[in-house]
């Protein structure tokens, strides 16, 4: 049996982070960053509307970049005081995946975070809280997604939790946020979207109904990103690019990824290279090696985009973007560190769980030839 899941309401376009003023409850409790909601206005307007709904309201705030078991935990801990009974996720990628492993701790407190990290091994969630997303980039599409990606910092390992239990309740795709976005957060961001869409559309796991979603995001990103780019203030152009974000994030959430995900996560580890730019790179190498395999699916991208190749076309907009066409060329970057762990990260790509729906199958080998190809550029 095929199944597609997307939050219960999805709330979008102007004006939908008032949406916040329609919840029925008596607690909320928002979740967000380590100041930038806060500075922006943002966490305030939440907390205003949230006031309207005669919601009494809380706040955590502080959560890092790749959050922490422990940032999860302290999370857990201020929830099972307050006893909320609606949960805000209010920021990035990284604030709403901590919000939700809150949340989901707070609702069972005698889990302890091993535990969870099967898949689909979360009992039941929504027996104390409900769940709204409300994302301030056009990134990850965590707010529609099923996955929460939470860092244990001892061991250094991302740990992506996968279940269904985890799809917010809520989606405020409000375009007001992410257009306060820095330039290079917009393109590498943006390009993260056009790779889960890409891969979206060509996994094993595509159907029917993903994939005129992932063509709509694809659409999307080639329309508006460099807009989104050059005129940060242009509202139009950053209203497509939320839209997009969330839409891939359906389809990317009910079909999967491939290698351009599994390779970007393991060098990004290593090398520590943000998650959109590791794969706005990887991305034009693995379709020239996917092509023959979903050689229609991608004919049918290059379609609805009008371009004639589409590798280069991914080149041509990551030049635009100010992004380099090869890891070699960004600053910081040890070629002999590189070097040193290829054999390793190969291996590790190769096992990443997004591997498993890649539409060619790879070996090691074809993993180190895709790095060596993306790290020197060819
Ligand atoms: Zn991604």
């Amino acid at each position: 049996m095929e199944e597609l899941l997307v939050p219960k309401s999805i709330q979008f376009e102007t004006k939908s982070l008032s949406g916040l003023s329609n919840l029925k409850g008596n607690k909320a409790i928002i979740v967000t960053d380590q100041g930038v909601m806060e500075e922006l206005g943002f966490l305030d307007q939440a907390i205003s509307y949230l006031k309207n709904s005669n919601l009494e309201t809380k706040v955590i705030d502080g959560v890092e970049p790749n959050p922490s078991v422990k940032t999860v935990m302290k999370g857990k801990e201020k929830m099972l005081d307050f006893n909320p009974d609606w949960i805000i996720g209010l920021g990035g990628g990284s604030t709403l995946d901590a919000a939700k492993m809150m949340w989901a701790f707070y609702e069972h407190p005698e889990l302890n975070f091993e535990e969870v990290i099967e898949v689909n091994s979360l009992p039941k969630l929504r027996n104390k809280a409900k769940f709204a997303a409300v994302p301030s980039t056009s990134g990850t599409g965590s707010e529609m997604t099923a996955f929460a990606v939470i860092t244990d910092a001892k061991e250094k390992i991302k740990y992506p939790i996968v279940s269904p239990e985890l799809i917010p309740d809520i989606a405020i795709i409000d375009p007001k946020l992410p257009a306060t976005m820095p330039k290079q957060i917009t393109a590498n961001t943006g390009m993260d979207v056009l790779t889960h869409a890409i891969e979206a559309f060509v996994s094993t796991n595509a159907t029917d109904y993903t994939d005129p979603l992932a063509l709509k995001a694809i659409k999307l990103v080639f329309k508006y990103l460099r807009t989104a780019y050059k005129k940060g203030d242009d509202i139009k152009a950053r209203t497509k690019m939320h839209n997009a974000s969330a839409i891939a994030g359906i389809a990317f959430s009910n079909a999967s990824l491939g290698i351009v995900h599994s390779l970007a996560h393991k060098i990004g580890g290593e090398l520590d290279i943000t998650h959109g730019l590791a794969n706005a790179i990887l991305l034009p190498y693995v379709i020239d090696f996917n092509y023959e395999t979903a050689e229609e699916k991608y004919k049918t991208i290059k379609h609805i985009t009008g371009e004639q190749n589409l590798s280069e076309a991914i080149k041509e907009l990551n030049e635009d973007l100010n992004i380099p066409s090869c890891f070699k060329k960004l600053d910081d970057i040890n070629e002999n560190e590189f070097k040193k762990i290829l054999d390793r990260m190969s291996e590790n790509a190769l096992q990443d769980a997004c591997t498993l729906t890649n539409p060619k199958e790879p070996n090691v080998t074809d993993m180190k030839e895709i790095y060596k190809q993306a790290f020197y550029g060819k």
